[in-house]
């Protein structure tokens, strides 16, 4: 992949930095209830700061209807939050690109800090209107953008501005693009990536893609299913897509082609109603019964899965490879990530979404190389697409 244009290459000194964030965090009651994320901007908001330059701050926030101020989606706490963390004040705009967006940018000093209002708040945003993002960009110098999350759309805040200034990646959107594309030009082998959640319908052009690089493709989840259909088995009432088994198959043959080894479930957790009280039993991939269901991967799957991983040198996880949510189905997911976290000389890295959520509910997550913070983003990238908002930065 080219290089992207980054804020070591850019004289901030003296300069109003306009930064696109990815503060789309959990609110509740007016409090931050998770703030990885703005924990995520901190190494280029104190790199910009030490350069010299003020900053306008500006992010989405959930889904608001686009028509105006809608208090649940306010970016307020936001502020609160970043200014508890950068340990300075840091102003808060009640709009983001009215009068209060614009006098408190006007009154901006070197080393002060303006978060602007939720940009989803303006349905030109998400347009990539033309006319919204030349009044973004009025209210800096240069654009540098951090979200990662949110680089796999074409909104004003991520492609927009980049056009109207002069543009760069903050250390957050380098850090993710070097990690993910480096994995896949040059892994450390041999490269096991693990990928589960609930469809192959969701996941098939990303396992596509790992199987021109990988060396091992571990699945599990709900979309084992299909594939264990593409084999000939029958899986009960488990979750499966009829119309993706052709598909599955053709991944079967691929990865025969390609000498990649893929592994799927020997065994299950079976149960008769998808709810943590059900009934369960381990059964063989071989004897599912016709009336239940598979929620999580079995033991020997399991121990199987960690072996593979205890060789590797690269690994990829995306989706957990079980309900993981419901204790009773949470320990195959569990076992996977204690593999992972237990192969200290390896690069894990972690794509985003729910094994992301799967990491830090099994208290692993420092013990991973790299966690993603946008996870359709970096299926995106993975699975070979141009990303907007990165595209835009290339040198
Ligand atoms: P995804 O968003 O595609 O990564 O899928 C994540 C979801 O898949 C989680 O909410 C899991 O509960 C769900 N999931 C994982 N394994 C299964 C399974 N065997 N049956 C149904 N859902 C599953």
């Amino acid at each position: 992949m080219a290089e992207m244009r980054t804020i070591e290459d850019l004289d901030a000194n003296n300069k109003r930095v306009l930064v696109r964030v990815d503060y789309n965090v959990p609110i509740k009651d007016g409090e931050v209830t998770d703030d990885t994320r703005i924990r995520a901007s901190l190494p280029t908001l104190e790199y910009l700061l030490d350069q010299g330059a003020s900053i306008v701050l500006m992010s989405h926030r959930g889904r608001p209807s686009g028509e105006g101020i809608e208090e649940e989606f306010s970016l307020r706490p936001a502020a609160l939050r970043l200014a508890e963390l950068l340990q300075k004040p840091v102003m808060f705009a009640t709009d983001t690109i009215g009068e209060d967006a614009q006098a408190k940018v006007a009154a901006l000093r070197p080393g002060d800090i303006v978060l602007l209002e939720n940009l989803r708040f303006d349905k030109r945003e998400k347009k990539n209107d033309a006319e919204f993002a030349a009044e973004l960009a009025k209210f800096g110098d240069v654009y540098v953008n951090d979200a990662f999350g949110t680089a796999h759309r074409a909104h004003a805040s991520t492609a927009g501005v980049a056009d109207l200034l002069p543009a760069y990646a903050g250390k957050l959107m380098e850090r993710e693009v070097s990690t993910l594309s480096g994995m896949l030009e040059n892994p450390r082998r041999p490269f096991a990536a693990i990928l589960g959640g609930s469809k192959v319908s969701d996941k098939i052009k990303v396992i596509d893609a790992l199987m021109d690089t990988c060396d091992t493709l571990i699945i599990g989840g709900g979309m084992c299913f299909t594939f264990l259909l593409a084999q000939g088995k029958s899986v009960g009432t488990s979750l499966k897509e009829e119309d993706w088994v052709e598909r599955a198959a053709e991944m079967l043959k691929k990865a025969e082609d390609k000498g990649v080894q893929l592994l799927l479930p020997v065994d299950v957790v079976v149960a008769d109603a998808f709810s943590n009280d059900a009934n369960t039993q381990t059964v063989s991939v071989d004897e599912i019964p016709d009336d239940m269901m598979g929620l999580d991967i079995g033991p020997k799957t399991a121990e199987l899965y960690a072996d593979a991983l205890a060789c590797a040198q690269t690994i990829f996880w995306n989706g957990p490879m079980g309900v993981f949510e419901m204790p009773a189905f949470e320990a195959g997911t569990k076992a996977v990530a204690c593999a992972v976290a237990d192969n200290t000389e390896a690069d894990s890295i972690i794509g985003g979404g729910d094994s992301v959520a799967a990491v830090n509910q099994f208290d692993l997550a420092d013990q991973m190389t790299f966690i993603s913070t946008g996870g359709g983003a970096s299926m995106e990238l993975v699975q070979g697409e141009k990303l907007p908002g990165v595209e835009v930065l290339m040198a």
